[in-house]
């Protein structure tokens, strides 16, 4: 079963995206992150999962500005978090 919107009810895909995360005034582009977008509207979420993954991704790379995703894929639909 797809996952559905929770903002206009379309249909959410797997896609991958470049997100940035904010941390202590610091700015971070996470590159190529799985996250499940809205075919409709272009929102896009996240899991827990995937949130926690890149919260480590940030705390081994101190200093870093730009850093690759590489934890786990977004397997989790029943948690999301909008991005
Ligand atoms: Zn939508």
């Amino acid at each position: 079963m797809m996952a559905r919107c929770h903002v206009c009810d379309g249909q959410m895909a797997p896609a991958n995206s470049t997100l940035t995360r904010l941390r202590g005034g610091r700015r971070i582009q996470i590159v190529d992150v799985p996250v499940r977008r809205c075919s409709s509207c272009g929102e896009e979420w996240l899991s827990a999962r995937v949130i926690k993954a890149m919260d480590q991704l940030i705390a081994a790379n101190p200093g870093a500005t730009v850093l690759d995703y590489s934890g786990p894929e977004d397997d989790s639909l029943s948690e999301t978090h909008s991005v």
